[in-house]
């Protein structure tokens, strides 16, 4: 061969391999990501569930996608707020800030909610339901990335009934997000996305009224009743809330008669209608907005918040909640079907995880010899502010006990010349009589240790010195600040922080693994599937890995 020959022979073979990289490369960037959370949902009502669960929904997902049957959170307290930053950050509390869904607030002396932005308007209602926005979130979603990708060309979109879970997902930088106000059973938004009204989309979708809609019928049992005994605790105990209006926690619940009595549309939060009217507004948006159909990669993030108030209402051993997944099972059934019919499946993917688990019910425990039992902040509270006048001369140091940690005066401490870190410490000994409390550490110990393992480990990566407290107190497995009926979450431990984490679509094959992996490795696993960088706080490692070798 001539040299020349040999040019035109080597610029054909490296021009056909770049078509080639390049043609891979643009068929396997999927168009669309779905992110949806499940609010409180523990990763064992997937196979608790299993035998009665339709082939459409969760099964299909078990079926079709990638699942991680041990991925946990790695910090307390795993609440709403935090887990939403968590799972679109990439990152712990200690970097994205959200460290609580309130905390105390020092310069405004009182006690703030994490999505609070007074500064703003609510769009689409004369209500105050849409004064929020995700500024207090300090580092980038996956979204943000995503739009910082190709100068903000792509959409991003966040759905949910709870603010905190709309607009957390969607992130600083996302096009919108949207919440249920309850005052009027339709969704708003807030002036933070710099929009005068409501996209006409969202107009035409309040105005089909589906809360009503859904408010007509009573919650009945999808199956026999006879059918949940395998699974559930009977099903009216002493466990359980009773909705007002209602005298026993029995099926059916009245709901028309109950949204009768309330005068507003809050209830249907407390229904798995309020998954349906989630469901609906997701593919509202998706056809609303064409997401995936813009020629660049679209994101729409869909949090379930019914179960979680479900679940706060009647525990894990009600058939209520048992009930609310099978019809969450629905939902999912129906937004996979209607990605289905609109894109390829390697086109979307998918992600389904939880922002947090749930305890079992503490009186139900108790009845069963197991070890659990009830933590009053408030009457926590009041007793560091007894003992702060009797040690120090009459002087109250505590400003405020929430979320498992005491906030301390440091004026009136600095002031008197004693040292911080000695009067922390003093509490944190003085908390361990408390019955419940487990462990006790102090903002100084944490500032100046680094804890690798164990449940400091989980304290450490919860804590933001700005907005943490003095002293972080952790309960007993079984323990949190609840009464006896229907349950909570805020712990460290398993049932708190095992949750479900599936993919699905965007060509990763079937399969699952039980390889420790954590929350905080979601973001950076979107973003290798869509050759983005991380999110700027971004602490996790990409599970790609795990199907790749598969391949
Ligand atoms: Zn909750």
């Amino acid at each position: 061969m001539s040299p020349k020959i040999v040019f035109l022979f080597l610029f054909f073979c490296s021009t056909a391999l770049f078509a080639q990289k390049k043609a891979k490369s643009t068929t396997s960037t999927p168009k669309l990501v779905v992110g949806i959370v499940v609010d409180q949902m523990r990763y064992d009502y997937l196979y608790k569930y299993y035998d009665k669960l339709s082939d459409k929904g969760f099964k299909r997902l078990l079926r079709e996608g990638f699942s991680f049957d041990n991925c946990q959170y790695d910090y307390m307290p795993t609440y709403t707020g935090p887990g939403h930053a968590t799972i679109f950050t990439g990152t712990t509390p200690s970097v994205h800030g959200i460290i609580s869904n309130d905390w105390y607030v020092r310069d405004s002396a009182k006690i703030m909610y994490c999505a609070t932005d007074t500064r703003m308007k609510t769009i689409g209602a004369n209500t105050s339901a849409g004064q929020k926005s995700p500024h207090q979130l300090l580092a980038t979603t996956i979204g943000d990335e995503l739009r910082l990708s190709n100068n903000f060309q792509s959409k991003v979109i966040g759905v949910a009934l709870k603010d905190r879970s709309a607009v957390f997902p969607a992130g600083r930088g996302g096009n919108a997000a949207y919440w249920y106000d309850a005052a009027n059973g339709a969704f708003v938004t807030s002036s933070y996305y710099g929009m005068t009204q409501l996209p006409e989309w969202l107009q035409r979708f309040n105005a089909r009224k589906l809360a009503d809609k859904y408010l007509s019928e009573k919650w009945e049992t999808l199956l026999p009743i006879e059918q949940y005994a395998r699974y559930c605790a009977a099903d009216n105990t002493a466990y359980e809330h009773v909705f007002e209006g209602e005298t026993t926690s029995s099926f059916p619940h009245d709901l028309p008669k109950i949204f009768q009595t309330s005068g507003d549309y809050e209830i249907l939060r407390s229904t798995p209608a309020g998954s349906h009217l989630t469901k609906d507004i997701a593919i509202a948006a998706l056809e609303g907005e064409k997401l995936g159909k813009n020629g660049m990669t679209d994101m729409l993030t869909v949090s379930f918040s019914s179960p979680d108030i479900i679940g706060h209402g009647f525990g894990p051993q009600s058939i209520e909640v048992m009930d609310c997944y099978l019809r969450l099972d629905q939902d999912i059934a129906d937004l996979l079907t209607y990605l289905d019919q609109h894109y390829q499946q390697q086109e979307v993917l998918v992600f389904l995880t939880a922002d947090h688990g749930a305890a079992q019910n503490i009186g139900y425990m108790k009845d069963h010899r197991l070890s659990a039992g009830s933590v009053s902040e408030s009457g926590i509270e009041t007793q560091f502010r007894d003992f702060s006048k009797k040690r120090w001369n009459g002087q109250d140091f505590v400003l405020a006990y929430s979320s498992q940690q005491l906030y301390l005066d440091h004026t009136k401490i600095t002031q008197l010349g004693i040292s911080l870190a000695d009067v922390q410490q003093q509490f944190a000994d003085f908390a361990l009589q408390f019955d419940g409390v487990a462990q006790t550490i102090t903002a100084s110990n944490l500032r100046n240790n680094d804890y690798s393992q164990g449940i400091l480990y989980f304290v450490q990566n919860g804590f933001y010195a700005k907005r943490s407290g003095d002293v972080a107190l952790n309960y007993n497995p079984g323990y949190m600040d609840w009464s006896e009926i229907g349950t909570s979450h805020g712990s460290p431990f398993n049932y708190d922080t095992h949750v479900p984490l599936i993919w699905y679509g965007a060509g990763i094959p079937a399969g699952n693994s039980s390889a420790a992996v954590r929350v905080k490795d979601i973001a950076s696993t979107v973003a290798m599937v869509l050759h983005l960088p991380f999110p700027n706080g971004n602490l996790g490692n990409p599970l790609n890995g795990y199907w790749l070798k598969r391949k």
